[in-house]
Order: structure tokens, then C-alpha cells, then sequence
């Protein structure tokens, strides 16, 4: 029977051999994404998200990597994989000729008398915009998702145009990472609007078995969280339990997603890292973290002030955040040992009256930072180093 049935069996396995051959890399890429679902150990969440969400209003896996892979002007690459096996998706805007390795580090080369072995003399100063570091905050997913199509149409998929943004973006090297947090982000709901405080942090930090919320401070008690005693994780951490935002302990970073974006970030010499998130709150611009060098604090600081009078400005929020630095640590703070690259965050609105308003900040934040970045560099490696 065995030896009767093994040509068929053999024919059969040929033909999908022929058929792995012949898949491009954009089927082979949405394969793995496809087959990173069966190794998530929660389903997709039901908190919220009642509300039918616009067209324009992408945040799901399979989209995100559509618009990624579908880019023309700009350049996808598939930079790491998830924990679950998801791919995590970068979209290139410029010239990146500098892929090979530095002669230096950022480390080695800032106490020498010649930073530029690791920096170079780039024409352009180097953003990577990165959202979705919490699966459950698909806001700053849906605005990079937006950009990216109005740097490639010059029109948004709601079709709004930018023209300041169409005008300044291709005055730098710009890499975006829609979405740092796909594990998160898969069984996460599409938005949260019109939730209660309490399901808010369900869907956020997650559920204890009892049915307890994690609070968001509590969360923090745990890295990772210990997935055997929660109902649902929620959509802050990966789908080992890791909450990617403060994977941040040198020579031990946890997580696949944080390791590819700091290969990244020391391969292009970052000049600025976006760190993009949402809240229940209205939005803002995080102060920059005081564990840090002083001319970063003080430009973040400069920076933050900037984009949050913009954001009372447009009638986004009411009253001005404090201007003092934080002590926070988290990935941002790395991002200055690997690169010099000066990092902050943000908060969008995921309570915002209008979908329009949960995503409109991280427009206002990019023109804001790249207005600033052409007055004075976001980033003086020279003032660094003095
Ligand atoms: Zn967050």
C-alpha cells in the first residue's frame, strides 16, 4: 500500500514545491503573516470597537501589510518577525546607500576625535517613525498608514492633502514602522471609542483570570506579563507577554521587534525616533526622559512645547503639559546609545470625538518636527560630543 501510493504522494509534493518556487516574495511575505495567527495564544479581543470604524481607517495585519508591500515612490522591507512570526514592515522614503557596516559604533566613535566613523556626512537628516508599540492603540497605525499613502499619492486614503508635509518630507530620510507591535495589534479590536474606563484597560493592559483589570501601572510589575494567569494580555505587550516599549535593559533586550528596530536605527544613524501611542487622554507630545544627553533633554523639551501649543492651537487639546523632563526609561533612551538620535513619544486621543481627530496629531507632530529640524538639526552629533 505504502510503496503503491508513494509516486502520487511524491507528485503531489513536487507541484508545491513548484508552487513555493514560483510565489514572489509580496505572497510569500503575506503567507507568513497568514500563518503568524495559529502561534497567538489569545483571539482577538471584543472590547469596543462597536462603532463601524471609515474605510480609510486601516489597522488590521493584513492591511497594514497591503499598504506596505503596495508602496511605488517609497521602499518595503520586511526588517524582522514578531515573536508570533508575524513580519514587522519598514517603508523607505529617500536615498539609503549606506546599508553596509560603519566603521565604528555610535558608542566608540562619539569618544574618539571623529564621531563621523560611525555618523558619516549625510546630506539628510534621518526620521524613523514608528507606531503601534501597543496593539491596542491602532491610532498612530492608522495616521502612518495615511501618510505613507499621501507621500505616495499626495493625497491621504481620506483624501486630504498636506501640502507643507508634501513639501518638507523629501528634505530627509524618512523610514516608517506603521506598526512595531503586530502580535499586539492581531488581537487587538480596531478602535476603543466609546469605551468605559475599565474595558479601556481591559483592552489595553489586559484582563487577570478573576476578571480584574491590569492596571496600567500594575502592568509594569510584570516583564513579561504571566500569561498563564490572565483571561486576555491585552494589546500592550507581544505575544510573549513583553511590553516592547521598556524592552530596554542592554545586553538583555528581550524581543524580536526591539532588536530589529535598533539594527535599524544603528544601520541609517537615526536622527530622530517617532514613538508613537495613544490614551484615553487628550493628545500630546511626551517630555523627553532626563537620563539622557543635556542638549537632547533640552531640544525634546524645546520640541515637545512646540508640537503641544500647535496641538491648543488647532483646538486639540486645552491647556499646555508641564515642561519639565521626565525620568522615565524605556526604548527611547536607547536609541541614544545606538545612534545619538534624539527619541520621544507621543499620545494620541483613542476617546477623540471624531476618527479624523484620534489620528490629526501625528500629522501636526510631523510638520512641527520637520519645520524645527531645518532651523537646527534634531540631532547635533558636534554639540553631542563637545
Ligand atoms: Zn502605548
Amino acid at each position: 500500500m505504502t510503496i503503491r501510493f508513494m509516486p502520487i504522494i511524491l507528485a503531489v509534493a513536487c507541484v508545491g514545491c513548484l508552487n513555493l518556487q514560483q510565489r514572489t516574495p509580496e505572497e510569500a511575505t503575506m503567507t507568513s503573516l497568514r500563518n503568524a495567527y495559529q502561534n497567538l495564544r489569545f483571539p482577538k479581543s471584543e472590547y469596543g470597537g462597536q462603532a463601524q470604524r471609515p474605510a480609510w481607517w486601516l489597522c488590521r495585519p493584513e492591511e497594514i501589510a497591503d499598504i506596505c508591500l503596495g508602496v511605488k515612490k517609497g521602499r518595503c522591507e520586511v526588517i524582522g518577525q514578531t515573536t508570533a512570526g508575524f513580519p514587522l514592515f519598514a517603508v523607505f522614503y529617500g536615498q539609503f546607500d549606506d546599508g553596509g557596516p560603519r566603521q565604528s559604533s555610535w558608542a566608540a566613535s562619539s569618544s574618539s576625535d571623529a564621531y563621523e566613523c560611525y555618523y558619516g556626512k549625510p546630506e539628510k537628516q534621518t526620521i524613523v517613525w514608528a507606531t503601534g508599540f501597543h496593539g491596542a492603540e491602532p491610532e498612530g497605525v492608522v495616521a502612518t498608514l495615511n501618510m505613507i499613502q499621501l507621500l505616495e499619492t499626495g493625497k491621504d486614503l481620506r483624501g486630504r492633502s498636506y501640502p507643507k508635509l508634501l513639501e518638507l518630507a523629501p528634505q530627509f530620510r524618512i523610514i516608517f514602522l506603521p506598526c512595531v507591535n503586530m502580535d499586539g495589534r492581531a488581537i487587538s479590536q480596531d478602535h476603543l471609542q466609546g469605551t468605559d474606563k475599565v474595558t479601556f484597560r481591559k483592552a489595553c493592559q489586559g484582563e487577570w483570570l478573576d476578571g480584574q483589570p491590569i492596571e496600567w501601572r500594575e502592568s509594569k510589575r510584570y516583564f513579561p506579563l504571566p500569561l498563564e494567569r490572565v483571561r486576555h494580555p491585552g494589546g500592550y505587550p507581544n505575544a510573549d507577554g513583553f511590553n516592547i516599549m521598556h524592552d530596554a535593559t542592554p545586553g538583555n533586550i528581550r524581543t524580536p521587534e526591539a532588536r530589529a528596530m535598533l539594527a535599524l536605527i544603528e544601520r541609517y544613524a537615526a536622527d530622530f525616533f517617532f514613538n508613537g501611542h495613544s490614551c484615553e487622554g487628550k493628545p500630546f507630545m511626551i517630555m523627553p526622559s532626563e537620563i539622557n544627553y543635556q542638549v537632547h533633554v533640552e531640544r525634546g523639551l524645546e520640541l515637545a512645547d512646540a508640537v503641544n501649543a500647535r496641538l491648543v492651537e488647532a483646538d486639540l487639546r486645552s491647556g499646555m503639559p508641564k515642561k519639565a523632563a521626565t525620568r522615565t526609561i524605556n526604548f527611547n533612551n536607547l536609541v541614544s546609545l545606538t545612534s545619538g538620535g534624539l527619541a520621544m513619544s507621543n499620545e494620541l486621543n483613542s476617546w477623540a470625538d471624531s476618527f479624523d481627530d484620534m489620528i490629526e496629531p501625528n500629522f501636526i507632530i510631523m510638520e512641527v518636527i520637520l519645520e524645527s529640524a531645518l532651523k537646527k538639526p534634531l540631532a547635533d552629533r558636534a554639540a553631542l560630543v563637545r
